[in-house]
C-alpha cells in the first residue's frame, strides 16, 4: 500500500546549535537557505558539503587555468594552488618529510594505485570484513592475499594479524586494516596493527575512508604507511581522494596512468617505437589533468576540521548524539544493532541495525517517503562482514530480502531531530 507523504519538518535554527561553525555550514547549502526538511543519515556514504569548502572552492573558479603545464598567469596560480592544496592535507596527515601525497578520483582509487605499485610478489594480508575497496585491489592486481578471520575483539585483531604476518615467508608484505568500519562505526587498533606489521616486517595501509571524518589521522603518530581516503565523505565534493605515505614503492613502480603529466621525454627511438621516461615524484602517477577542484575542495575541508577546534567540537556532538540513536534504538524490542567487537567498543558515528519483520529496502523507502529520512540499506560493500554479522551464509547477490541491514550515519551538522525522528 503506498504511503502517504508526510510533510518534511525544518531544522532547528543551527545558530541554537553549539557547533554552529559546522553545522550551519552544512545545513545551509543544502537547503538554499538555511533550512532542510530531510534528515539525510548517510553521511557514511557521501557527506554534504560544507558551505566553507563550497565558498573556497567558488572564489577559485574564476582562475581556472592548467596546472603544470603553462606560463601563463593562471596557470601559474592554478598550479601553486594545487600544490598548496597537497602541502595543506599532507600536514592535515600528519606526514612524513619525505611521504608522497597524491591526489586520486577516491578511496578506492587510491587502494587501486597502491595495489598497482606494490612490489612484484607482495603477499597482502587483509581482513575479510573489510570494505570491497579495500578488499579487492589486491588480488585484482595479481598479489597474493592472505584472508584474515573476523576477530571479535581489538585483541584479537592484532593477535590475528600478528600470527599471519609472523608465519609468512620472507619477501615484501603488506598490511591492509579500516580505521573504522562502514558497517559498524567501530574503531580498529590502528596503532597496535602498525606496531605488529612492522614488527615482521611488513608495510600497513590505512583504509581511513570511514576514520578521517570523524576522528584525527596522523600518519606518524599512528605509524602507517600509508593512508587513503575519500573528499566526498569528509564534506568535500564528489571526485578527488587521497593516497599518502611512504615513497620508495610509488616511486619504483610503473607509473598509474600513462599519458601526459607523467612523463619527462617521450622520443622517436631508432626501431620506430617510442622511448619513455617517467616522471618522478606525485606527477608519476597523477598522468592527465588533475582534478584541481578537487584537490582544493578536500584541503579545504581539511582546514574545517582542524581550524577552531573543528575535530573536538563534532567529535563531542557525534558521542552525544550516538549516545542518544543506541539508546532509542536499544529501547526497540523488534531492533538489532549489529557489532563485530561488541556493544561497549568504541565507534563512530555509523550505526546499523536490523528490524524484525521488515526488508531493510523497503524500510528505508518508507523512511524515506513518509518521514523524509534519508538511510543506507543492504550489503554496504562489505558483503563477507555483513553475511557475517547477520549470521548468514550464501552467495546470492542481493542475500534475501532478510539478509540486508539498515545503516544510519551522521556528522557535521546533524540536528537532533533527525536522530529522534528515525528513533
Ligand atoms: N573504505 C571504506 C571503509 C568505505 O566506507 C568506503 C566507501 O563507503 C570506501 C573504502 C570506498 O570509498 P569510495 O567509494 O569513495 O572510493
Amino acid at each position: 500500500t503506498p504511503v502517504p507523504p508526510r510533510p518534511l519538518r525544518s531544522v532547528p535554527d543551527s545558530a541554537a546549535d553549539p557547533h554552529a561553525v559546522l553545522s550551519e555550514a552544512v545545513t545551509a547549502p543544502l537547503a538554499g537557505g538555511g533550512e532542510i526538511g530531510y534528515a539525510a543519515l548517510d553521511y557514511a556514504a557521501s557527506a554534504p558539503v560544507l558551505r566553507r569548502v563550497w565558498d573556497e572552492v567558488a572564489a577559485y573558479a574564476p582562475y581556472y587555468g592548467s596546472v603544470h603545464r603553462g606560463t601563463g598567469h593562471l596557470s601559474r596560480l592554478s598550479t601553486e594552488l594545487f600544490e598548496r592544496a597537497r602541502e595543506t592535507v599532507a600536514a592535515f596527515l600528519g606526514c612524513r618529510a619525505d611521504d608522497r601525497l597524491l591526489f586520486t578520483r577516491s578511496t578506492t582509487d587510491s587502494l587501486n594505485l597502491l595495489a598497482a605499485a606494490l612490489p612484484a610478489g607482495t603477499r597482502v594480508f587483509v581482513f575479510e570484513t573489510e570494505h570491497h575497496a579495500a578488499l579487492l585491489p589486491w588480488a585484482h592486481h595479481g598479489h597474493r592475499v592472505h584472508h584474515l578471520p573476523a576477530p571479535t575483539a581489538p585483541e584479537e585483531a592484532v593477535r590475528v594479524a600478528e600470527e599471519a604476518l609472523a608465519g609468512a615467508p620472507e619477501g615484501p608484505k603488506l598490511l591492509c586494516v579500516t580505521g573504522a568500519s562502514n558497517v559498524t562505526g567501530e574503531l580498529w587498533p590502528v596503532r597496535r596493527l602498525a606496531a605488529a606489521a612492522h614488527r615482521h616486517g611488513a608495510r600497513i595501509v590505512l583504509d581511513a575512508a570511514q576514520l578521517v571524518p570523524h576522528r584525527e589521522v596522523n600518519v606518524g603518530e599512528l605509524g602507517v604507511d600509508w593512508v587513503a581516503f575519500s573528499g566526498h565523505k569528509l564534506y568535500a565534493p564528489f571526485g578527488a581522494g587521497v593516497l599518502a605515505g611512504r615513497a620508495d614503492w610509488l616511486d619504483a613502480a610503473e607509473p598509474y596512468l600513462a599519458g601526459g603529466g607523467a612523463t619527462r621525454v617521450v622520443a622517436r627511438d631508432g626501431d620506430g617505437g617510442l622511448r619513455v621516461s617517467w616522471a618522478e615524484g606525485e606527477a608519476r602517477h597523477e598522468a592527465g589533468s588533475p582534478n584541481v577542484v578537487g584537490a582544493l575542495a578536500v584541503a579545504a575541508a581539511c582546514r574545517a576540521l582542524t581550524d577552531g577546534g573543528g575535530y573536538p567540537a563534532l567529535r563531542a556532538r557525534e558521542a552525544e548524539l550516538l549516545t542518544r540513536l543506541r539508546t532509542g534504538l536499544a529501547a526497540l524490542p523488534a531492533v538489532t544493532e549489529l557489532s563485530l567487537f561488541g556493544a561497549e567498543s568504541e565507534r563512530v558515528a555509523v550505526v546499523s541495525f536490523t528490524v524484525d519483520g521488515w526488508e531493510s529496502g523497503e524500510l528505508a523507502t518508507v523512511l524515506s517517503e513518509r518521514y523524509g529520512i534519508g538511510v543506507r540499506s543492504g550489503m554496504f560493500c562489505a558483503q563477507p562482514l555483513v553475511r557475517r554479522l547477520l549470521d548468514a551464509d550464501g552467495d546470492s547477490e542481493d542475500c534475501g530480502g532478510t539478509l540486508r541491514a539498515l545503516r544510519a550515519s551522521f556528522g557535521a551538522g546533524t540536528p537532533g531531530e533527525h536522530v529522534d525522528r528515525l528513533i
